[in-house]
């Protein structure tokens, strides 16, 4: 039985999903497309640039392999510039993942869509001692509420652990 592909987390969804060459028309045009999971990895690693490492955990990946997916969008995007062909972003096997916060004061938890916990206070408490997760997601299909869940950093780009929990 082949192994299911586990979806890949992404942080953003393009909101232009369409990149056409001027003066050429359409019926002549080659198209490529990128995969909304393919676009982050170039977002990460290029626009973003964080290591490898960092990439491959926030999409919740091996190294190889997002490395693998890294690679291909970055020959699909080099293949729309040289030969003219326009880019479509589309598809893909993701899922986008939002962040849960937790105080620890009052053990208040809500959601956002940023990591970051700089300036951040509990909206219950106004506590500041806060402790960041990101939800291990869970496929609509499924729809089989896990409550694992996983420590994330409490900064993008730090890679600084916010230690264990109690
Ligand atoms: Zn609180």
């Amino acid at each position: 039985m082949p192994r299911p592909i586990k979806p890949r987390w992404v942080e953003f969804v393009p909101s232009v999903t369409y990149f056409k060459p001027v003066g050429v028309p359409m019926a002549e045009l080659d198209e490529v497309t990128l995969g909304v999971d393919e676009v982050e990895a170039i977002r990460l690693k290029d626009y973003v640039g964080l290591d490898q490492e960092e990439c491959a955990m926030r999409m919740n990946l091996a190294q190889s392999t997002f490395q693998r997916i890294l690679t291909g969008a970055r020959t699909k995007v080099a293949s729309a510039l040289v030969d003219g062909k326009a880019l479509r972003i589309e598809g893909g096997n993701y899922l986008v993942s939002p962040f849960t916060f937790e105080c620890r004061d009052c053990n208040h938890e809500w959601g956002y869509s940023s990591a970051s916990i700089e300036g951040m206070a509990c909206p219950k408490c106004g506590g500041l001692n806060i402790e960041s997760f990101r939800k291990v997601p869970v496929r609509d299909s499924a729809s089989r509420p896990r409550g694992r869940r996983r420590a994330w950093t409490g900064k993008p780009g730090t890679g600084k652990m916010t230690g264990t929990r109690g």
